[in-house]
Formats: structure tokens, sequence, C-alpha cells
């Protein structure tokens, strides 16, 4: 039981409907991600990332497919319990800190009102505030408002938002995508520091490949499904990911340099498998 993935997708698909149009955002994705594990998800704008995200974090109904969070079916559960899920089961971090953030309040009322709003006690609430503020390096701003501070320190802020009600999975959408480069790092290392502490999952997306460095693996996401992966476990090596049905995908560049277009051949070898272009 405990070999099973905490996030599990398996040929999920998104669908997005406005007006008559029909957009597939995920078409057929694939991807488990352990418990407590950090993981980066790249990819270009338009790619599914945030739809992803916002599947996992019960924001959005994915239309088909398989969507499993520690136990909880996205597809099938209903409404109420998805509501509860969201709530209680995600914390989101999103690109512009300030959207989960009241500008008048200090960051410790910030803080503890999601606390509070789930009935927390006002002494677990003010101890958990605390505690949270130090964990993302605030104790010391903890009493300033939301508003006078910097945009780093306003996403330090909301990770610790995020975090107030215990979610066992933390979702982050481009959370360094208004910060410089050197408070990136420090976002990316608090993320880091996090999963450590708290041991909770945690998914960064980003199409800052730089992220490869702070995470235990990236998976690449190209037209709505899981492409690429690496890290540790490949020994740093980039490995092109098979769908369920055994399809591969070659990367556009690779294609490019071969000249291939739609086929190819392939032939066993003692070495592997031969992939060739054919001559069209
Ligand atoms: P990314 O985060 O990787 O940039 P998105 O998940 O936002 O990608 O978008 C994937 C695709 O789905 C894009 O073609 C986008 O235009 C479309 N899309 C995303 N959200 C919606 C929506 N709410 N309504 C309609 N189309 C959407
Ligand atoms: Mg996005």
């Amino acid at each position: 039981m405990n070999d099973a993935p905490f996030v599990l997708c398996e040929n999920l698909v998104k669908i997005h409907k406005v007006a008559n149009i029909e957009v597939v955002a995920l078409q057929g994705l694939d991807l488990r991600v352990q418990r407590g594990e950090l993981l980066g998800i790249v990819g270009s704008s338009g790619s599914g990332k945030s739809t992803l995200l916002n599947v996992l974090g019960g924001l959005d109904r994915p239309s088909a497919g398989k969507a499993l969070v520690g136990g909880h079916n996205l597809l099938t559960m209903s409404a109420r319990s998805l509501n509860d899920y969201r709530r209680g089961a995600v914390g989101f971090v999103w690109q512009q800190g300030g959207r989960n953030l009241v500008p008048y309040l200090t960051a410790r009322q910030n803080v503890e009102l999601p606390m509070l709003l789930a009935g927390r006690s006002l002494w677990h609430t003010s101890k958990r505030a605390v505690e949270l503020l130090d964990a993302v390096g605030l104790s010391k701003r903890m009493n300033h408002t939301i508003r006078g501070m910097s945009g780093g320190e306003q996403q330090r802020a909301a990770i610790a938002i995020a975090l107030a009600n215990e979610p066992p999975l933390l979702l982050a959408d481009e959370p360094t995508g208004e910060l410089d480069s050197a408070t990136a790092l420090m976002i990316y290392q608090l993320f880091r520091d996090i999963q450590t502490r708290y041991g909770v999952t945690v998914i960064i997306v980003s199409h800052d490949r730089e992220i490869a460095r702070h995470v235990d693996r990236v998976v690449g996401i190209q037209d709505g499904k899981v492409a690429t992966e690496i890290g540790l476990h490949t020994g740093g090596v980039m490995r092109t990911v098979l769908d369920s049905a055994g399809r591969l995908q070659l990367p556009k560049a690779v294609r490019q340099q071969y000249g291939i277009a739609s086929q190819v051949t392939i032939e066993t070898t003692d070495e592997g498998i031969l992939v060739k272009p054919v001559e069209e």
C-alpha cells in the first residue's frame, strides 16, 4: 500500500469548453508522484501545466481518465467532497503571491485567517502562524502589513498561508515568475526546506529550466502529455517517456536533425532499438 503513488494520473484528459470551442488541454497524461516528493513541471506556454495543477488542486474537474490524490478520486468525487478536498487537502501558491493575501492585514493575520475560517482554536492558530512564519523566514516581519512587503516576502507569506491548514500537498504555479533570479533561488530553497520539514508533497510548475537543480525530478509537458523526465534516478540524463499505449515521442530537435517526418523504421540491434528516418 505504501508503494502506491500519492498522485496518480493515468490517461488524464481535460477539455476546456468555451462557447462552442473545445480545447483539449490534457491529452492522456500519465504521471506518478511519490509521497513527500519535490517535483518540478516544465513546459512551454499553453502546454497544459496550469490545467494539470488546477485538476490536482480540485479547482477544475478532469474530463476523463484517472486522477487520484492521496486516495481521493478527483473524477468521481461529489461536488461537496471536492470542495472539502480543495480547502483541506491542498495548498496553492500562485505566480502573484498577492492573490492569496489580504494587503492591509499583517503577515501573521493573513496566515491566521484560513485557520480561523476552518474553525481552529485561537491558541492553535496563533501558535501555528508564528511557527510557519518562522519556517518561511518571516519571523521578524510578521507584524508588518503585506502591502509594505517586497515580492519575495509576499511569496514567503503566501507559502505560509498555503500550509496553514496542514495540507499534504502543496501546488505552486510559476511561483517565481515575477521575481528576480536571486529571489527566485531563495524561494526554490524554501520549497526544499518546507518539503524536508513538513514532509509535504510539493509540485512546482515553472518555465524556468533552472528549477531542475532544486527539485528531485523534473517532468516536461508537451501538448498536454508528459514527454520527458530527468532527475537523480535518471543519473541526470534526460529520458523520453512512453505513454500508457507504449508510444514514444521524439523531441522536435531530434526529428529535425534526422529529417524525420511522420514515419521511421525500427530495427532491433544488440545495443538497443535503432530508429531511422524514412525518405518521404
Ligand atoms: P500552461 O499553464 O502550460 O501555459 P494552460 O494549462 O494554461 O497551459 O493551457 C493549456 C491549453 O488550454 C491552452 O491552449 C489554453 O489556451 C487552454 N485553456 C486553459 N485554461 C482554459 C480555460 N479556462 N478555458 C479555455 N481554454 C483554456
Ligand atoms: Mg500556466
